[in-house]
């Protein structure tokens, strides 16, 4: 048809412009296949695992068991020493780090690590290490947390939403955890008396109309008192969503059980936020927990720690996004790691965070852009960061850098 016929001169500069996106296109195309991912695992990958089984005793069906996975938890250097081999020093530094701060393993997270790598970001994110053991930094909770929480297991920091905390259990003490001074000793759940007066706070503030089910990790509450607890809060007219913060999909995907799909699958609308911080923990395993919540209707969302030496690059981070739109997993949140004692070697610079997201804009689809968060110390709350588009606003001119760097003068009417 006429219309759609176009002038030479047209598709002469349309392929010039071709040309310019794909040589910005290739420094991340060069770089991607240096950055390993979890779809991609190495021919070790299955042989250490099947020697964590083997060291076990264990089948493949105790392993795709999240019982099983809780059971055998790694929390100890002499067991560690069986499964990974790993130097004596190595070991040390584990059990000297594990005098101040607890540790534990999901099996399934630690057969993701390569143990000839030191700087294996799964192995980061699992092991105690030495730098844990500074003091001169951080806080035990930076964020106030308990100065915010009006009812027991209750932390209430904006308006029409708040958080119930659940448990302090998770199926991996992730090194860099904000809540690491919840820990403790043992594994608590919360017992029912306290949730109950939770509800009680929730149903007397017309107001709440989000409820965040966090811990700890709050997929590992029993399906029994999950089924309870979402059952109560949908019953309360004025909730009109529910989210559950958990890294189970990430540390622990056998906890997605037909028993657990089914209980979320009765009580919509529900968000689930977890939190990948690397693309070596997209595997399939994980990805078929995704599928499985997906189909009972939740909602994913990823939020992602800006962690120094994991994924404080713009290439890892951009490839940590791609995956997790592969999965249907979309990235939500990028938090700025907080001064969290015994974290110091974890905290990026904020231009760290800016530079990724400076790198991201226009290079990849927005929906793999999330947003770039520093929560502000005491309770402040969320704050968006962003790298500088707006350079001049006065009256109805503004001068704009657009995502290349190019200087635009727009006004409008
Ligand atoms: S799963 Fe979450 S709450 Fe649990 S240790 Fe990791 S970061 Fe902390």
């Amino acid at each position: 048809m006429a219309y759609l016929l176009k002038h030479p001169d047209d598709y002469t500069s349309a392929l010039h412009r071709s040309e310019e996106l794909k040589t910005l296109a290739e420094p991340y195309l060069t770089m991607r296949s240096q950055i390993p991912s979890g779809m991609e695992l190495s021919a070790d990958y299955e042989e250490r695992r099947r020697h964590i089984l083997h060291s076990f005793s264990a089948t493949q069906t105790e392993w795709e068991d999240w019982h099983w996975q809780m059971k055998h938890r790694v929390t100890d250097v002499d067991t560690l020493a069986q499964l990974l081999p790993l130097e004596a020093s190595e070991l040390d530094v584990i059990a000297k780090t594990a005098q101040n701060y607890r540790w534990a393993v999901s099996p399934y997270y630690l057969s993701l690590i390569d143990s000839t790598n030191p700087l294996d970001p799964i192995r980061l994110q699992a092991l105690p290490s030495l730098p844990e053991l500074d003091d001169n930094f951080g806080e035990d909770d930076p964020m106030g947390e308990a100065l915010t929480s009006p009812a027991p297991c209750i932390t209430r920091r904006y308006p029409d939403r708040l958080i119930i905390n659940v448990t302090n259990m998770c199926a991996m003490y992730c090194r860099h955890c904000q809540r690491r001074r919840n820990i403790g000793e043992t594994d608590r759940h919360e017992p029912k008396n306290q949730l109950k007066s939770a509800l009680e706070y929730i149903r007397n503030n017309p107001e709440i109309r989000d409820v965040l089910i966090t811990g700890g990790d709050a997929l590992l509450l029993s399906d029994q008192t999950l089924n309870w607890l979402l059952a109560e809060l949908h019953a309360i007219p004025h909730v009109e969503i529910k989210r559950i913060g958990t890294r189970v999909p990430v540390t622990l995907p056998m906890r997605i059980t037909d028993e657990l799909v089914h209980i979320l699958a009765n009580y919509p609308p529900i968000y689930i936020n977890t939190q990948y911080n690397h693309p070596k923990e997209v595997t399939l395993a994980s990805k078929k927990a995704i599928d499985r919540l997906i189909t009972a209707g939740v909602v994913m969302g990823n939020q992602a720690v800006l962690l120094k030496g994991i994924n404080n690059e713009p290439h890892v981070m951009k490839k940590l996004n791609q995956e997790l739109l592969k999965i249907r997993v979309r990235p939500y949140y990028i938090f700025h790691a907080k001064n969290v004692k015994g974290t110091r070697h974890f905290v990026p610079r904020i231009q760290d965070g800016l530079a990724i997201m400076d790198q991201l804009r226009g290079q990849t689809s927005g929906l793999a852009i999330p947003t770039y968060i520093l929560n502000a110390p005491k309770g402040g709350g969320k704050t968006p960061l962003l790298p500088q588009y707006l350079l001049h606003l006065k009256g109805n001119r503004a001068i704009l850098r657009t995502w290349e760097g190019k200087i635009v003068d727009y006004t409008t009417p």
